[in-house]
């Protein structure tokens, strides 16, 4: 087994190359399913350190195994791209391009090759596979999918699944620390585009036209009544429109289509399925009300995170006995987020937890969230992330 690998002390060990690994990345960062540099460095440090790695066709994602094929198999995932934002925190190993990585991936990525570090070092003792899993595009296209496509959960079968997300989320935590949920963690995130065809014409007669504009205000007010009047007040369920086009900026002309774009979060797929099917029926029924036509369609779905409990009892005694008593917390609320790591979850009973590491931006000392240009994190805790990982695997192969 695995019981020599001392999770804390051999992660802590190489916390210098982790840091160092994730500032090289964070140099270069790239979105989506093509990530060129990237994948050729993670190849790089992986071929440093005499691991063999699996690619595939398509996409930059890439998994290595360890262990010998026998008995339980943990599959553990990093994401790796970034997002189309002009960083702005002055730091030295800042992004050298248009990209950065506001989301902490490049974190996500070090803490994974330091597990495979580890890992190495232990190869011949783990009775069980160990696959680590690089996985490209989560803030888009959704890479998971492509992913569970190409066969990553199986040959051999996953029989669980970890994840982790760098966080910033509580002011009372210590940085280090780790969060996690019992059940619920991410939503489903379905993004809703519909456009309404009307008959354009003159404003002044609005009787020879068939307007979309006061269409499309009805539909956006009667959607709204899924949520107050029909979901359980028990379910946490959110449908927000966030863009709403139609017109060209005439105050006198009606135009002929007028565009609705929005999000709708759910947590369980009951709600979701109904919620689903209410949009697709107040919208008919509202646009034809109306004597209008539509298109209406949900892309890029991601399934929720609900974490498995009993996984996650593994991780709680996993970071009790590294971490030390008072590391670990137990959220009491999911995100309504959405994490395309729901398509490891929906399938294989696993834990996504959160690993505390926020960091003033060296340009005003304040401290942003991901997805902001400033987005800066402590990357000294990150070898915490590696040994989670170790140890809840060490706890989970040993079933
Ligand atoms: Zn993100
Ligand atoms: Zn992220």
């Amino acid at each position: 087994m695995m019981e020599n690998i001392c999770s804390v002390k051999e992660a802590q060990k190489i916390s210098d190359k982790i840091v160092q690994w994730r500032r090289d990345l964070h140099k270069i960062p790239e979105i989506g399913m093509d990530l060129p540099k990237t994948e050729a460095y993670i190849k790089r440090i992986l071929d440093q350190l005499d691991v063999k790695y699996k690619v595939y066709s398509g996409h930059s994602g890439l998994t290595v195994d360890f262990g010998n094929g026998k008995g339980k198999t943990v599959v553990i995932r990093a994401d790796m791209d970034a997002l189309p934002i002009v960083e702005e925190t002055g730091l030295p190993y800042a992004s050298e391009n248009q990209n950065m990585h506001a989301c902490g991936h490049d974190a996500h990525m070090a803490i994974l090759l330091g597990t495979a570090a580890v890992l190495k070092i232990h190869e011949q003792e783990i009775n069980g596979t160990v696959r680590l899993l690089f996985q490209p595009g989560e803030e888009f296209p959704g890479g998971a999918q492509v992913m569970v496509q190409d066969g990553v959960l199986e040959s051999p079968h996953a029989d669980y699944v970890l994840a982790l997300h760098v966080s910033n989320r509580n002011d009372s935590y210590k940085n280090g620390d780790v969060a996690v949920n019992w059940e619920h963690t991410t939503a489903a995130d379905d993004q809703l585009y519909l456009t309404i065809y009307g008959k354009g014409g003159h404003g002044s007669r609005p009787d020879q036209c068939i307007d979309p504009v006061a269409i499309a205000t009805l539909v956006i007010n009667n959607l709204q009544y899924i949520i107050s009047r029909e979901v359980s007040p028990y379910k946490s369920s959110v449908l927000t429109i966030a863009t709403v086009k139609g017109g060209n900026g005439a105050n006198n002309i009606i135009p002929d289509t007028a565009e609705v774009i929005g999000t709708v979060r759910n947590l369980d797929k009951e709600t979701r399925d109904f919620v689903l099917k209410r949009i697709e029926e107040i919208v008919e029924h509202t646009v034809k009300a109306m004597r209008g036509d539509y298109s209406l369609e949900f892309k890029y779905p991601y399934p929720a995170i609900t974490n498995n409990k009993d996984v996650v009892k593994e991780f709680v005694d996993a970071a009790e006995k590294i971490l030390g008593e008072n590391r670990c917390h137990i959220l009491q609320f999911p995100e309504l987020g959405g994490e395309d790591a729901g398509y490891y979850f929906e399938r294989i009973p696993g834990c996504y937890f959160y690993l505390q590491c926020p960091q003033a931006c060296p340009m005003d000392g304040k401290i942003y969230g991901a997805h902001n240009s400033k987005f800066c994190l402590d990357d000294s805790v990150l070898y915490v992330g590696t040994a989670m990982f170790l140890e809840t695997t060490k706890k989970l192969l040993s079933f």
